[in-house]
């Protein structure tokens, strides 16, 4: 079967991805008719860690398993903070957290303007 044809329709078709994150969309775009919303995640999505300050007791296992050095421990507060920016998402310290205080979300759109945002650094 030739591909030709479906080649051809996608030349004609307008993208379906969005030119900026949408959370970041002004009011009023002129040249942007439509923003396209994020497809739904499935309930096993691996997204944005999630961390629960009270539930933690400051035992590292989670700094020991992340193969991305992304998460911090603060040794006088005995909590550690997660550097979102270096996280792959894998999800190892979810797994190793003996007290369930880090969780999977289904957040996705990560992008910041500003690399110091309290979005990208949890503590
Ligand atoms: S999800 Fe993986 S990379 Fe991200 S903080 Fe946890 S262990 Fe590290
Ligand atoms: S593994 Fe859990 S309890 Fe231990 S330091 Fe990390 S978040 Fe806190």
């Amino acid at each position: 079967m030739s591909i030709i044809p479906t080649l051809l329709k996608q030349l004609v078709k307008k993208p379906f991805t969005n030119p900026f994150p949408k959370k970041h969309a002004p009011n009023k775009v002129s040249d942007v008719k439509k923003i396209n919303d994020p497809i739904p995640v499935p309930d096993d999505f691996r997204g944005k860690i999630k961390y629960d300050r009270a539930k933690c007791i400051g035992c590292r296992m989670c700094v020991t398993v992340c193969p991305a050095n992304a998460m911090e421990y603060l040794p006088k507060e005995k909590k550690i903070k997660h550097h979102v920016l270096r996280c792959i998402m894998c999800a190892e310290c979810v797994d190793v957290c003996p007290v369930k205080a880090l969780s999977s979300s289904k957040e996705f759109l990560l992008a910041e303007t500003d690399k110091k945002s309290p979005n990208l650094i949890e503590k």
